[in-house]
C-alpha cells in the first residue's frame, strides 16, 4: 500500500543527509504557519523499527504526532503551561503500531490546550495559522497537524476528536480527517480529556491513505480496556444505496451550503437514493456534549497537581497552596472554565438537573442514529457552519465556536466513525463535508469517502514544501 504515499518520502528518512535538509526546510517554512512544537527528524528515526521499516505497510513515512499523544523522548505538553518541559517516557500503542508498520514520527504538533477548542487559539503556546490564509486559524484542536499536513511538510498526521478536532481542522484546511469508531483505536497514550467521547483519528490529502494508516493503528489493546478490533465487514456500497442529508434549515454560510448542495448532487450522479431527514435530538447536541466533556475534564485534570511532573509553582507554602497555585498558574483560562463548569455541574444535588440530563440526550441521540441507520447506510452532514474564520477579534467568540461544534459532536456523543472530506473552495478558503456511518464501518466509510471525492476537483493544497526538493536540491 505505500505507493499510496510518493516513494520520495522513504528516500528522505532513509538518508541523514536528506533527513538534515527535510527538518531544516521544514523549521524555516513552519516559522509564520507554526504547525510544529518540536521537530525531532533524528529522533524519529532512531525509534522506528529498521528491520520492520524495510517491509512494513508504511515503511518509511513520516508523520507529525499532535501534542497530547505520548511519543518516548519527545516533549508532551498538551498546549499547556502546566506540563511545560514534560518529555514523555512512553509512546502510545497508536503510535507504536504505526512505528512497527515502518512509519516515522517527526515532530509533536500545535493544538488547542488539552484539546479544548477549535482554532488553536487556546494553546498557551504559540498560534498556528491556516496555510491557505496566514490571517485565519486552522481549526482546532488539532490545528497543528491539520496545517502541518495541508502545507506538505509531512503525508499524515495523528489528532484526537472529542468533538470533531479531527474532522472540523481537516475542514478548515482541505485534507481528510477521519475519527473511528469509538474504542477502535486504542486511547493508551493519548491525554485524557473526555475519556467516553474521544478517539485519535487521521489526516491526509488522500481518502484512500487513511486505509494503510487505520489498519496499522487499530484494534484491541490490552492497555485500554475500551479498546476492540474493528473486525465489521460492512460494505455500505453493497444493497439499495441510501444516504440520508438534514432537512431544513441548517444555518450554513453560503459556501458551506453550496458545499452541501453539490455533495448531495455527487451522491445522486453516482446513483445513490436521497432521503431527507429531521434528527430532533441533535438540537441538543451542544449543551449535553459540553455538559459530558466538561464533567469528565474536570476528573480527567485534577491528575494535574505539580507533584508527579510538569511544572510547578515557586510559591511552596505548604502542599495545598503548591497545588492551587501550580493549577492556578498552569492552567490557561478556557481550561479553568471547563473544570469549573464540569465540578458544577457534578455537585452534590445537581447530577440530576445537568449531568444525568445530558447522559439522557446522549442516549436519545444514539437511538437516533441506530434508527437512522437502518433506513439509509450513511449520513451526509456539514462538518462546520462556517469556512476557517479570521484570528482574534473578527473570528467566533469562544462561545460560538462552541455552537458552531453542532455537526461534529453528535458522532462522539455515539460514538460513530465519521470523516470529513474537500468538497472545493469557495472564495480561496477550502470547504468540507462530513459522512457519518454505523459502527465499525470504518473501513467501508473511507473508501466510499474516497468514492465520492473523485467527483470532486482534486483539492490543490497550499504546499509550501515538496518532498522531491530535498531529493534533488
Ligand atoms: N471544540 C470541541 C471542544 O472544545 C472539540 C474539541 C476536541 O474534539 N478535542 O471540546
Amino acid at each position: 500500500m505505500s505507493e499510496l504515499f510518493p516513494a520520495v518520502w522513504k528516500q528522505i528518512t532513509s538518508s541523514p543527509r536528506h533527513l538534515k535538509c527535510y527538518e531544516q526546510a521544514v523549521a524555516a517554512l513552519d516559522t509564520d504557519t507554526c504547525a510544529f512544537l518540536e521537530l525531532r527528524t533524528d529522533l524519529g528515526v532512531s525509534l522506528a523499527e529498521p528491520a520492520v521499516k524495510e517491509y512494513g505497510s508504511l515503511s518509511g513515512i513520516p508523520f507529525a504526532v499532535k501534542d497530547n499523544i505520548a511519543v518516548k523522548g519527545f516533549q508532551f505538553s498538551c498546549g499547556s503551561q502546566i506540563l511545560a518541559g514534560l518529555r514523555s517516557p512512553y509512546t502510545a500503542t497508536a503510535v507504536e503500531r504505526l512505528l512497527h508498520a515502518g512509519a516515522v514520527p517527526i515532530g509533536k504538533t500545535n493544538l488547542d490546550e488539552f484539546g479544548m477548542g477549535s482554532s488553536n487559539q487556546n494553546s498557551a503556546c504559540k498560534p498556528t495559522v491556516n496555510p491557505w490564509d496566514l490571517s485565519r486559524v486552522p481549526g482546532g484542536s488539532s490545528g497543528g497537524s491539520a496545517a502541518a499536513v495541508s502545507a506538505g511538510y509531512v503525508p499524515f498526521a495523528l489528532g484526537s476528536d472529542t468533538g470533531g478536532s479531527v474532522r472540523q481542522p481537516a475542514a478548515f484546511c482541505g485534507i481528510f480527517g477521519f475519527k473511528p469508531t469509538y474504542g477502535t483505536v486504542s486511547r493508551y497514550g493519548l491525554a485524557a480529556y473526555a475519556s467516553s467521547l474521544e478517539t485519535i483519528g487521521f489526516m491526509t490529502a488522500q481518502a484512500e491513505q487513511l486505509i494503510p494508516i487505520f489498519e496499522a493503528a487499530s484494534g484491541a489493546d490490552g492497555r485500554d480496556q475500551t479498546s476492540l478490533d474493528c473486525s465489521d465487514t460492512t460494505d455500505l456500497t453493497e444493497g439499495i444505496q441510501t444516504v440520508a442529508v438534514l432537512a431544513g434549515d441548517l444555518g450554513l454560510d453560503a459556501p458551506v451550503l453550496r458545499g452541501y448542495s453539490k455533495a448531495i448532487e455527487a451522491f445522486r450522479s453516482l446513483g445513490w437514493n436521497i432521503v431527507e431527514v429531521k434528527l430532533p435530538s441533535l438540537d441538543y447536541a451542544v449543551p449535553s456534549y459540553y455538559t459530558i466533556a466538561s464533567a469528565e475534564a474536570s476528573a480527567n485534570l485534577a491528575r494535574y497537581t505539580g507533584v508527579r511532573y510538569g511544572s510547578r509553582s515557586r510559591e511552596e507554602h505548604d502542599h495545598q497552596h503548591m497545588v492551587r497555585r501550580t493549577r492556578d498558574e498552569g492552567f490557561g483560562k478556557e481550561v479553568k472554565l471547563r473544570i469549573l463548569l464540569g465540578t458544577y455541574v457534578l455537585r452534590e444535588g445537581f447530577q440530576d438537573q445537568y449531568y444525568v440530563q445530558a447522559q439522557k440526550i446522549r442516549t436519545l441521540i444514539r437511538n437516533e442514529f441506530s434508527k437512522l441507520f437502518t433506513k439509509a447506510g450513511v449520513l451526509l452532514l456539514p462538518t462546520f457552519p462556517i469556512q476557517a474564520f479570521p484570528i482574534g477579534d473578527g473570528g467566533l467568540t469562544s462561545m460560538q465556536q462552541k455552537l458552531a461544534d453542532r455537526f461534529t459532536l453528535p458522532a462522539n456523543l455515539a460514538g460513530l466513525p465519521a470523516v470529513s472530506f474537500p468538497t472545493g473552495i469557495e472564495s480561496g478558503l477550502p470547504v468540507g463535508m462530513q459522512l457519518m456511518g454505523p459502527a465499525m464501518s470504518d473501513r467501508s466509510l473511507i473508501r466510499l469517502t474516497a468514492h465520492v471525492s473523485r467527483c470532486f476537483p482534486e483539492v490543490a493544497l497550499p504546499r509550501r514544501f515538496s518532498p522531491g526538493e530535498v531529493t534533488h536540491g
